[in-house]
Order: structure tokens, then sequence, then C-alpha cells
């Protein structure tokens, strides 16, 4: 099968011919669709997250077809679709996966990171991990819901019930998490870097109540804020955006060092917390949630053997939603829907 390889931190993809992985114990093989690029990526290629296996197929929000299942599997069947998030395998038996928090387990193992993931025709999962996709979505529509769509959407959990919410950084996740928490209710507010019209204007698309550059403070105080970019700087904007008693939720993986600030940010019992993975149970809440909403994942499709390219946009930000990697040799599947939302152009 062809695959993007990682071999070393800092340099780029390599494109290769493998041999096809096999299915394991527990195991499904599958067919790779697509699958969507996600930030964590680039923080494994540039060794920001410091132990990947190497050498390494990055990519953990998989859309495929389960070609066929290894011994004692019979959870899918050939043709099934399903989707494969970051969560790859966890113990199951320490105080964590015991207490329903299976996203903090210390021995978890996490797709295109500890195991190899989707930048490639073929891969395997643990099927225990493996989604259902609901029938509303296409193949490449689904992808980015897998991880920039549940993490996003544990993300406003954490937050609790706010009835206004700031979100900083309007990339793959915001644009997800934007319209679950309008389908709610929620008015939000997009933060976007300072003077770029383009993805404030995309936020209102999306029907925010308000979009502004990081730069500015919202035009009424907010009960929570969900901070997505890897910018440690916006940590005390964002606490300076929320009213007492509010909550700043981070929900990167990675993000450059916090500055000081004055303690007066924080207090009237202002929160401040992080978000850590997911849990199985954050997928199948958000999947149906996201099929009985209604939401639509804006995304830029790209060869599978241009992965470079995608990093590289998303890196320079250049992106509105999600790039979706798309292996040349596999029909992506339409949803029940119809069209996708695409970039303009692509
Ligand atoms: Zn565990
Ligand atoms: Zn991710």
């Amino acid at each position: 099968m062809k695959a993007m390889i990682l071999d070393v931190p800092g340099h780029p993809l390599r494109e290769a011919d493998v041999p096809d992985p096999v299915a394991g114990p527990g195991q499904v093989l599958l067919r790779v669709s697509a699958c969507a690029v996600c930030r964590t990526d680039l923080h494994v290629l540039d060794g920001e997250l410091t132990k990947p296996k190497l050498p390494l197929v990055l990519g953990h929000e998989i859309v495929g077809v389960v070609e066929a299942s290894g011994a004692g599997s019979s959870r899918f069947a050939p043709g099934d679709r399903v989707g494969v998030p970051w969560l790859g395998w966890t113990c199951g038996q320490c105080r964590h996966c015991a207490s329903g928090s299976e996203n903090l387990c210390h021995l978890a193992r996490f797709t295109g990171y500890d195991l190899d993931g989707g930048f490639a025709e073929k891969a395997v999962a643990d099927e225990r991990f493996c989604f259902p996709i609901p029938e509303v979505f296409d193949d490449v529509e689904a992808a980015p819901l897998l991880c920039a769509g549940l993490i996003g959407y544990r993300t406003l959990r954490m937050a609790g019930e706010p009835r206004s919410v700031g979100i900083w950084g309007f990339g793959a996740a915001a644009h997800l998490v934007a319209q679950v928490a309008g389908c709610e209710g929620r008015e939000v507010f997009a933060f976007t870097r300072p003077g770029d019209a383009a993805s404030q204007a995309f936020a209102r698309s999306l029907g925010v109540a308000w979009a502004g550059g990081s730069d500015e403070l919202p035009p009424v105080p907010l009960d929570a804020a969900l901070v997505f970019a890897p910018v440690g700087a916006l940590v005390p904007a964002a606490l300076r955006s929320v009213r007492k008693g509010g909550v700043v939720v981070c929900g990167g993986i990675h993000m450059s060092d916090i500055p000081a600030f004055p303690y007066a940010l924080l207090w009237g019992e202002r929160s401040l917390r992080s978000v850590a993975n997911l849990t199985r149970k954050d997928g199948e809440e958000f999947l149906a949630l996201a099929a009985r909403a209604g939401v639509r994942s804006q995304i830029r499709p790209y060869p599978l053997a241009e992965a470079n390219e995608a990093l590289a946009d998303l890196r320079a930000g250049r992106l509105e939603g999600a790039a979706v990697l798309v292996p040349a040799a596999t029909p992506a599947r339409e949803g029940a829907r119809g069209r996708r939302r695409r970039t303009p152009g692509s």
C-alpha cells in the first residue's frame, strides 16, 4: 500500500510503498476512505510531542471500510464503514479506566502516535475503539468529526452550560463546536488572529453572534471560553473575557508557554482547565448529536500524496475548516444528505 511515513520529526513525510498492515487479534483491517489532518499531527511532526513510534504513519481521524477482521473480532463485518479516533487502546484496569476517564489511562495508546494511523491506503484498529459513522455523513465530511469534532465537543461539555461562549482559534474544531453550541441555543463569540477577516467572515457564515481579533474584548463578559489555538498568550486573554465564576477550557494537546498574568484575572472564582483526549462515550454522544443537529464539516480535500502540503496549509492558517487526505485508489462514499460543503475553489 501507499503510505506517508514520518521517519524523523522535523522532516517532511516520505511517500512510500509498504506492506499492507495485518489485523491482529481484536483488530479490523480498513481500506482508508479519508483521513483528516489535525493540529496534533503538526505537533508530532515538529517534535513537540516527544515520544512517537518511529517510523510512523500519522493521522487519527480515519474513515474506512472494513476489509477483514483479526482473530476474535466480530463487532464489524466486511463492508461496514467505521471511524477511528485518537484513542486507540486503553488498559481497562487502571483507576482512570475504572472510573469512566479512560481518556486519562496511564497506558493508553494513541492512533497516529503510538500506533500507525490513517495517512495511508490501509490501516488496522482495535475494533472496540472504532465508531460506526452515521449514514448522513459522507466519508470526507465525517473525517474531521473524529477529532476536531469530538474533542471540540468534550471541551464544550467541560464548560458546563454556558449561555455565552467564546472560541479562540477558529479552525477545524471551532467551526464544528460553534455549530453544536449554536444548535443548543448558546451565543458564540469567535476570536481569530488579529486582522484575519476571512476567518471572521467564515465564523459569521456559521451564525456566530460576534467575530473579532484575539486582541479584542468581547462586547459582553462571557460565561465560558474555549481555547483551541496552541498559543499560551491567549489564556490570559480568554480569562480577561469571562465573567466572575466563568471557565476557560484549553482543548489542545500542546501549547506554547502561558505568560505570567495578574491574579486578578483568575480571581472571582474563574477557573482554568484542560481537556485531554477523548472517551468512547464522547465519540458516541457527539456523532449522534452531530447527525441530529445537522453539523456540516467544511473541508478541503487533498490527495494522500499531498499530505505535506495539507500540513503546511494548516500550519500557515490557510484553511477554513479541515484538510482531509483522500487516497486515490478509494472511491469516497457520499452521505445520505448529498453534497458536502467545500472550500470554494477546491
Ligand atoms: Zn487504563
Ligand atoms: Zn486530533
